[in-house]
């Protein structure tokens, strides 16, 4: 993910109007449904981090890259059925006239539920790492256990959360590819996977009530202030999260502070799938600046920076999400 695109992206959207959570506000509401919420492993979690670790750097067209998508396709499939997951392949022209072939990952639980939610993350890495302090390994490509690694991480372990116990609300997982590719200042070479995915819908009319993405969401220490495209796109949504985060006990993570604004996948899909998706990510900000922790697009990026506690401070708050704040459908229409 990215940081200096702020500005040119600012710029690029200002004359787009802005229609946050255009719907019920209800839709937005986690109010705590009394159910049993099963219990997320964090155990579980760090093992698929380590497990797309070892195959190597997930760059696009790497060796990595393609292990690593199969393994993510075939691990959905024992968990969703192998009807409820779609690798959505696509090719997009690289740098030097480099064709990349990218495959977005989805699966679909509780698939005949029509009222649904989206959980989110890249699993990709970055071919690069500008950030580092050794100059000469700028140009090799990351393990990206935090920046990528994490977010999926904790997405397969709900996935095999979901599979022992159906969750009351249809949870589709949507793994995007291409999300770190571009260069620095090289905005359009970003976010690939999202921006196909949202032109290019796998189920026509797809209208969840709202996404949650979550990137660089696993190392020790982590703080996740309130993102600025969250707080602008899915303001309710994103007060209620935090809300709901301390309630938890959770604010040790989750400040109640607002942070910058962070170009990610939840941009393209906020504004150009009119899905309101809230981006769960560690970075500190005094409320406009954006400033991510030192392992970020480096080679510290590895599994020595992932801690449990955070695995499971951000995982068990999305199992509650799922499990038990979701007011089922009759009684939110009724706002
Ligand atoms: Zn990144």
């Amino acid at each position: 993910m990215k940081a200096p695109l702020i500005i040119s992206l600012a710029l690029l959207f200002m004359g787009c109007g802005i229609i946050a959570e255009p719907e019920h506000r209800s839709r937005f509401e986690l109010v705590d449904q009394g159910n049993i919420v099963p219990p997320f492993s964090a155990d579980s979690a760090y093992s698929f981090i380590q497990k797309q670790v070892e195959y190597g750097p997930r760059n696009p067209n790497s060796e990595g890259h393609r292990l690593t998508r199969d393994y993510l396709v075939a691990t959905l499939k024992t968990y969703a059925g192998e009807s409820m997951v779609y690798p959505q392949h696509f090719q997009v022209e690289g740098y030097e006239g480099e064709i990349l072939n990218l495959t977005n990952v989805i699966a679909a639980f509780n698939p005949q539920a029509t009222d649904r939610i989206m959980l989110s993350a890249h699993w990709d890495t970055r071919p690069r790492a500008e950030e580092d302090y050794n100059a000469t390994k700028q140009l090799q490509p990351i393990l990206g256990a935090d920046d990528g690694g994490s977010g999926v991480g904790i997405l397969l372990e709900l996935a095999r959360i979901m599979a022992a116990e159906t969750p009351p609300v249809g949870v589709d997982i949507v793994l995007f590819d291409g999300e770190d590719y571009g260069h620095t200042t090289d905005i359009d070479k970003y976010f690939l996977g999202s921006r196909h995915w949202a032109s290019n819908p796998p189920v026509a009319g797809y209208n969840p009530r709202f996404g949650i993405l979550l990137d660089i969401v696993g190392s020790v220490g982590a703080t996740f202030p309130k993102e600025g495209y969250s707080r602008r796109y899915a303001p309710t949504l994103t007060n209620n999260i935090w809300t709901l985060a301390a309630t938890m006990e959770l604010d040790n993570y989750f400040l109640d502070i607002p942070g910058g604004l962070v170009a990610d996948d939840h941009l393209i899909v906020n504004e150009y799938a009119g899905i309101p998706m809230v981006n769960i990510i560690h970075y500190t900000s005094d409320g406009n600046s954006v400033e991510f922790p030192s392992h970020w697009h480096t080679h510290m990026d590895n599994m020595d920076v992932i801690d449990k506690q955070t695995i499971d401070a951000v995982g068990r708050l999305v199992t509650e999400i799922i499990y038990n704040r979701i007011t089922p459908e009759t009684a939110a229409d009724d706002n």
